[in-house]
């Protein structure tokens, strides 16, 4: 195979990907000599995610640059910021932020949806099921969530600091197949090509050896707080999870049609799909915490790999809390699959048998209509 050929071939990974999570530096969209926001390219980009949305694909947008423009509209540009200062600047960046983004995808018909993020919003069990849900209730929504992490409340020792982490965490969170780092770098090098002239640029990862960890260096950008080694930490988490990770350059108009177009970029590429990672892991190591009897409508609608409702609940057994693994049963009580569920033990008593319009009677508010998620769910069972 012919390099272009082969640029090619891993470029068909991004064409096929279901969901897409695509990490955007702040010396990409911010321009640097007037730190206001790069229009045009920030215009090109936009239309690189709606033609992606028109081929079907979920796009999420984890976004940097609250700070570089707060800085400017504060006027504290010099020098490092106080943490207050820093928090400040991006109290006032993210209002100008999400206004370019709501403002060009309004144009292209396309809703925006904020959402900032927290460290404990991504380690927290009950966050991370709320914040997961709501995800992907805006992609079905039809909108395109700009994901930043709140760093107006964030706490020194409790952040991220960088978007890499996060956006790996994002992608992680929804099962997306693919996350692209857009950077002011086109790639991982042996070592830093500005210093080493020797630094040879590396294409395709499929393992995260301690060689390749170690090729993380610093920052080079003024804006930025990720560099190379927060990236590596982000293909650790992201290949962890069966999603494959891009590092491209994203300077120029288009950065995203250029790499399904085979320019030059570095892919890491997992040895499994995000759902067999899943299924793994729930199929895996955990221990039930209690049991779910269906009847045969709901058997039938898991083995064609629908979700679980409510409706197809017959009996509820253990104490369990949302999130937890449960055990899918037939009232012969063979198991036919496993499933992180909804609702707690309480609450599943409450829903079986009951269609999901009358969930807001019977718990008191309006929760997920299926009580397990075909996400969430792993066929164990001799069919599947
Ligand atoms: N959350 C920071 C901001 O919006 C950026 C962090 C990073 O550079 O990765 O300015």
């Amino acid at each position: 195979m012919t390099v272009s050929q082969e640029r090619g071939a891993r470029a068909g990974s991004l064409a096929k990907a279901k969901r897409i999570v695509i990490k955007i530096g702040s010396s990409l969209l911010v321009d640097s000599n007037k730190n206001e926001i790069n229009h045009s390219w920030l215009l090109a980009l936009i239309e690189d995610v709606v033609a992606l949305r028109a081929k079907g694909q979920d796009i999420l947008i984890v976004s940097s640059g609250s700070v570089a423009l707060g800085r400017r509209m504060l006027k504290i540009q010099n020098g490092e910021l106080k943490l207050s200062e820093r928090q400040a600047a991006a109290a006032c960046g993210q209002v100008r932020l999400m206004q370019a983004y709501q403002q060009i995808l309004t144009w292209h018909n396309t809703g925006a949806a904020q959402v900032l993020l927290t460290l404990a919003d991504t380690e927290n069990r009950q966050s991370y099921l709320n914040v997961r849900a709501t995800l992907r209730s805006l992609l079905e929504l039809g909108t395109v969530p700009v994901i930043n992490e709140n760093d107006t409340v964030a706490t020194p020792t409790r952040r991220y600091g960088d978007n890499d982490r996060l956006a790996a965490r994002v992608a992680t969170m929804i099962d997306a197949d693919c996350l692209i780092l857009l950077s002011d770098i086109d790639g991982l090098y042996t070592a830093d090509p500005s210093i080493d002239p020797t630094a040879q640029f590396i294409s395709e990862v499929t393992s995260l050896t301690s060689e390749i960890l170690a090729m993380g260096g610093e920052s080079r950008s003024g804006f930025g707080r990720g560099g190379m080694r927060t990236k590596m930490e982000a293909a650790r988490i992201a290949l962890g999870s069966g999603c494959a990770m891009v590092i491209a350059q994203g300077k120029g108009l288009h950065p995203l049609r250029s790499i399904l177009e085979g320019k030059r970029c570095s892919w890491f590429l997992p040895n499994c799909s995000p759902s067999a990672a899943r299924k793994v892991w729930i199929s895996g190591s955990l221990d039930p915490r209690g049991t779910l009897m269906i009847d045969d409508g709901a058997s039938k609608a898991l083995l064609a790999g629908r979700s679980l409702l409510s409706v197809g609940v017959k009996k509820v057994n253990g104490t369990f809390a949302r999130g937890d693994l449960v055990s899918i049963q037939t009232h012969d009580a063979t198991e036919v699959a496993r499933g992180l569920v909804a609702y707690s033990s309480d609450e599943s008593l409450k829903i079986m048998g009951k269609h999901s319009d009358q969930f807001e009677i019977l718990l008191g508010y309006n929760g997920q209509k299926e009580i397990i998620h075909r996400d969430d769910l792993v066929l164990t069972g001799d069919a599947q």
